[in-house]
Parts: C-alpha cells; sequence; structure tokens
C-alpha cells in the first residue's frame, strides 16, 4: 500500500444523495507521479449519471466525481523530468491502464484491453498506480491529485486553467475521431449533430483545423452560437427541405445526440465514402438500409474519449489556436442545481465549473 494523505473532497455518499463535503486517502506523490493542487473541475453531464442515475455497471459510493481537473503542480516524484513544481496541469478521464496491451502501447490507453482505469469510481487495483482508503478512485471535487507523470497533461501557462477541464472529456472526444479521419489537415466537409458540450468543441476544432463546418440541430436555438463559433451553415434535422438539400455533401458527421434516435436521419448527409461517428450514448439499436450505404461505400463507426498523447496534442491545438470553451464558475454548494439543469437539458451553451480554489 502507498503511503496516502487526507483529503477535501466533495461527493455523493450514496446514490442520488445531495452532494457534501468529506475528507479521504488518496495516495501521496510516488517517484513517477504527479500532485496536482486543483484549481477547477469541470462539472460534465457522465458526473450526474454516476452519482444519481442507475447504471449497468456498479458504482462504488461514497464517490467523488470529476474528470476535467486543473490545476498547479505543487510535487513531481524523482523520476519526474518533464514537469515541475509551479507548472499548470491537468487530468482527464483516465487515471490508469496497464501499459502493455497493444492499444495502450500505441496511445491508445482509453481502449485498454485491461480497462483503462475511469478517474472516478474505478477499482484502483486493477492497474495498481492509484490508491485510495475506499478502493476506488475519487475524481476531482477535491483540493488534491496524485497521479502516475503519464496520465497528467500539461496545460500551457497561457491558457485558462478555468477552461482547460473540458478540453480532456468534451476536447478530446472530438479531437480523436477528427483526427482518425482525416480532418486534422483541413479541406473536408464536417457536420456536427447536437450543439451541446461535444458539439461546440467539435465546431471550434474542426474549423480551426480548416474544415467547413455544418452544425446540424432539431432547432434554430444554439444557431447564433454554433455560426459564432465557426460553423459555415446550419441545418435544422427536423426540416425536411434543408435537410434534402443538404443530400450527400458532408466527407465526416460527428453525431453527438445522445437521445435515441435513428442513424437513418442523417445517413443521407453523407457523401460518397463518407463517414458517421457515433459519440453520444444510446440505448436503443438502429434500423440501417443497406443498399445505399452499399452504394454510397458509406461507414458508420463510433469513438469514447482519447488517448493520452491526443489528449495532450488536443491540449497544445486549443492554445495555440484561442479555442476556449465558455464557461461560468459556481462553488460547491451550487453542484445539485448544476445537475438538476444538465438533467433537464440545458439551453445554454456554457461548461460550468466548480471552484475548486475557493475551497469546500
Ligand atoms: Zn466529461
Ligand atoms: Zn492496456
Amino acid at each position: 500500500m502507498p503511503e496516502m494523505e487526507s483529503v477535501e473532497t466533495v461527493g455523493a455518499t450514496s446514490r442520488g444523495s445531495k452532494l457534501s463535503k468529506f475528507t479521504i486517502q488518496r495516495n501521496t506523490c510516488g517517484p513517477d507521479d504527479v500532485t496536482i493542487d486543483i484549481k477547477y473541475c469541470g462539472i460534465c453531464h457522465t458526473d450526474v449519471h454516476f452519482a444519481r442515475d442507475p447504471l449497468p455497471m456498479p458504482v462504488p459510493f461514497p464517490l467523488v466525481p470529476g474528470h476535467e481537473v486543473a490545476g498547479v503542480v505543487s510535487k513531481v516524484g524523482k523520476n519526474v523530468k518533464d514537469i515541475k513544481v509551479g507548472d499548470y496541469a491537468g487530468v482527464g478521464c483516465f487515471v490508469d491502464s496497464c501499459f502493455e496491451c497493444r492499444p495502450c502501447k500505441t496511445g491508445d490507453e482509453n481502449g485498454c484491453d485491461k480497462m483503462a482505469t475511469f478517474t472516478f469510481g474505478g477499482q484502483c487495483a486493477t492497474h495498481g498506480r492509484i490508491a485510495t482508503d475506499s478502493g476506488h478512485t475519487q475524481g476531482g471535487y477535491s483540493k488534491r491529485m496524485t497521479v502516475h507523470r503519464h496520465f497528467a497533461i500539461q496545460i500551457p501557462k497561457t491558457y485558462s486553467l478555468q477552461a482547460a477541464g473540458p478540453i480532456f472529456c468534451s476536447g478530446i472526444t472530438m479531437y480523436t475521431p477528427l483526427k482518425q479521419w482525416g480532418a486534422l489537415k483541413g479541406g473536408m466537409n464536417v457536420g456536427v449533430v447536437g450543439i451541446g458540450g461535444l458539439g461546440q468543441m467539435g465546431i471550434m476544432l474542426a474549423a480551426a483545423m480548416g474544415n467547413t463546418v455544418t452544425a446540424i440541430s432539431r432547432n434554430t436555438t444554439k444557431k447564433e452560437a454554433a455560426l459564432k463559433i465557426g460553423a459555415k451553415s446550419f441545418i435544422v434535422s427536423k426540416d425536411e427541405e434543408q435537410m434534402k438539400s443538404a443530400t450527400r455533401s458532408l466527407d465526416l458527421i460527428l453525431n453527438t445526440v445522445s437521445a435515441n434516435h435513428q442513424l437513418s436521419t442523417y445517413l443521407p448527409l453523407l457523401a460518397f465514402k463518407g463517414r458517421i461517428v457515433q459519440i453520444g450514448l444510446t440505448t436503443e439499436p438502429h434500423q440501417v438500409a443497406q443498399v445505399p450505404m452499399i452504394m454510397g461505400m458509406t461507414t458508420i463507426t463510433g469513438t469514447a474519449a482519447g488517448g493520452l498523447a491526443d489528449t495532450q496534442e488536443c491540449m497544445d491545438f486549443c492554445a495555440k489556436n484561442n479555442i476556449v470553451p465558455e464557461t461560468e464558475l459556481v462553488d460547491w454548494t451550487k453542484i445539485d442545481d448544476v445537475y438538476d439543469e444538465l438533467n433537464k437539458g440545458s439551453d445554454k451553451v456554457v461548461r460550468y465549473v466548480l471552484d475548486c480554489d475557493k475551497g469546500f
């Protein structure tokens, strides 16, 4: 068992409980580790699901959510040469993986064959580089976190610490498919379906890479926002005429819709050899007609989060291109209200960020 220290946190003591303050024990800084004094932590819908909803897998409590961590490095282990005390650094969705399987060796830790350890609610013992008194990982609604250097992301000093957390979640989730399917070098027609936290990042990243971006949404409420952050055009998916006029126009569609829907709505928008990437979590199966797929040589694929090297690349890309998610600071007593708002499906184009610096 590594050495532990007490850390103040905010979390749920049982499923659905109001969030409250409590102290946990976390591992201290070992030779390969980095300790981050957390200043901010983005509040993500995934946090709400874990803290409140019945999920298909068991969720351990007490649970400290938060996987969009940004702060200042306060300790580094003796083997860590490229991060120093005082640097800005963050932690995203994962805090451990096996380091040995093919996905891990090729920088796709998110796809670890033995399952990467999620930043909260994951089992510490699986890979053994992180420890807490409860045996499961505890997230970023917290004053401090120590992770293996591999899972720390460097944040350029020029970048807003408050805005950095969402880059490690929605940012990398959109960056990964853009890079994987050739949009990094620009020149593609990219569609982004759903203009929530993911969609906004998708629009900003795809546009900054030099692609022509079409935003697609159920109604026009987010039209102005989408055009302002880089979309060239906007399609209302419920408007048959608009959808029809965009037939075969998109090389790559990033579909962030997380409500159950049918892929057949968007498939006609794909250009020849076009590709649609499913990103939102839905549970109902899709019905797909095969003939248009054969004739159009189209591809249906999916993606979730991303590897650590790509996350760093995404962070650096955002800093270089001045891509800064819109954020709003909240203190810990407001988290329950934010959760309620996220569950209702917020119309606001903003990411709420927990002010950990202020204290709990
Ligand atoms: Zn997230
Ligand atoms: Zn692995």
